[in-house]
């Protein structure tokens, strides 16, 4: 066979099998999801290049990040969302963070409020270079990587390159899986549903535990013993349990050394 006529079968049978995925796609229910966050990832690219300060910055950062990217064959995550607002939970409560959202948790925690990003194959890939784009346009105080479960992904290139931009990253994570990548700020929230490897306590700057009815504040005390001395210790009711809202309350109220987590965000009916 030819070069060319290789090349050509090569083209067209990339064309029947892109037909084929679209197929499927339309026959799904899982279609709503990826479309949605294919928009996220086209949104999130033209919101970075509208902007002529992170086009510089980034043709910079484009350049490591491919090398490592190429070397590691890496160069894409799962993205549920990403969004600029402020932080409406733990310590940094009310800052301003830009959030990528990373498909997948396997946790599986019975009041979850993001259950939509559980199953990772639901939600299209975005180009890392792409989310890093979007993080230094937006212009935030902060990044927060969170999901899902973000760990669950190698996060090595995505906090290096952000990091590398200027910009804090923090992570949100039940510590289920192992630590990957560089961070300002580590909130572990332990699940009892899956709890936590080890390793993640005494990384931690701040432990967040839900609290939904009494056994998780022998839960949250169980956790405390591991975290190290300066972290923030919070309970932060299930937003649906009053009976969550009154333990905490009580709790906090005769353990000085806790404090009640809200999530502002909920108050305030945003993301
Ligand atoms: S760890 Fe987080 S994303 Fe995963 S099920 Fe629990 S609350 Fe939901």
């Amino acid at each position: 066979m030819s070069l060319t006529s290789f090349a050509l079968s090569v083209r067209v049978s990339a064309r029947q099998q892109r037909l084929g995925f679209i197929r499927i796609l339309l026959s799904s229910n899982m279609f709503s999801n990826i479309f949605n966050g294919a928009l996220t990832c086209l949104k999130t690219r033209s919101m970075a290049l509208s902007s002529p300060q992170s086009s510089a910055m980034f043709s910079e950062v484009k350049v490591s990040a491919m090398v490592v990217a190429e070397m590691k064959n890496e160069t894409t995550l799962p993205v549920v969302e990403t969004f600029h607002s402020v932080q409406g939970e733990g310590f940094w409560t009310g800052a301003n963070a830009f959030f990528i959202r990373l498909a997948g948790c396997d946790v599986g925690c019975s009041w979850c409020d993001t259950k939509h990003s559980w199953p990772m194959n639901q939600h299209p890939k975005c180009e890392i270079l792409a989310l890093v784009e979007s993080a230094i346009a937006a212009n935030p105080f902060m990044v927060v990587i969170t999901g899902g479960e973000p760990l669950m992904h190698d996060l090595t290139l995505l906090t290096r390159e952000i990091r590398a931009s200027g910009l804090r990253v923090h992570l949100e994570t039940s510590g289920s899986h192992p630590l990957s990548g560089e961070f300002d700020w580590i909130s572990l929230s332990p699940k009892q549903f899956k709890p936590p490897l080890e390793a993640i306590y005494p990384l931690a700057n701040e432990l967040k535990v839900v609290v939904d009815d009494a056994g998780d504040l022998a839960w949250a005390e169980e956790n405390a013993e591991k975290i190290s001395a300066p972290a923030v210790k919070l309970l932060q009711p299930q937003w649906e349990s009053p009976v969550g809202q009154q333990l905490a309350m009580d709790y906090v109220l005769s353990h000085p050394d806790w404090r009640v987590g809200l999530q502002m965000h909920k108050f305030l009916g945003v993301r």
